[in-house]
């Protein structure tokens, strides 16, 4: 998707702090972390958002929380804890219209994530 934010970082058209890239995911940092750890962790396979998964996609949605994983361990946040998120939908408040996984940590989060 040329028109793509995050396809233009994965072609490096864009710049990005890239902490993890193979052949199907990559992982930068956020540019405006919420946390001391903020990632985004993101297939190289356009897939607009959560809704937009399809079977054939499978593969490379569920990888991205391996990466996650990784990344934490990495990041030294693997055993302190850390939070997963795809936002979806304006409710959500998605921005960017390319599947990311936030990988979030380095302090307590809190829950529920949201204002009650
Ligand atoms: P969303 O709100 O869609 O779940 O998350 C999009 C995230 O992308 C936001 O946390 C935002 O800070 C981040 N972001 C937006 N533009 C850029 C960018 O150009 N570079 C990086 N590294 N992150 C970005
Ligand atoms: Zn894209």
């Amino acid at each position: 998707m040329s028109d793509c934010l995050f396809c233009k970082i994965i072609d490096k058209k864009i710049n990005a702090d890239i902490v993890y890239e193979d052949e199907r995911a990559i992982a930068f940092r956020d540019i405006k972390p919420a946390a001391p750890t903020h990632v985004l962790v993101i297939p190289r396979v356009h897939i607009t958002s959560l809704n937009d998964v399809l079977a054939e996609h499978e593969a490379d949605v569920g990888y991205l929380f391996r990466v996650a994983a990784q990344v934490a361990e990495r990041e030294g946040i693997a055993q302190s804890g850390y939070r997963t998120v795809f936002n979806c939908g304006p409710d959500a408040g998605q921005s960017v219209f390319h599947i990311h996984l936030h990988v979030v940590g380095g302090k307590p989060l809190g829950w529920p994530p949201f204002p009650r």
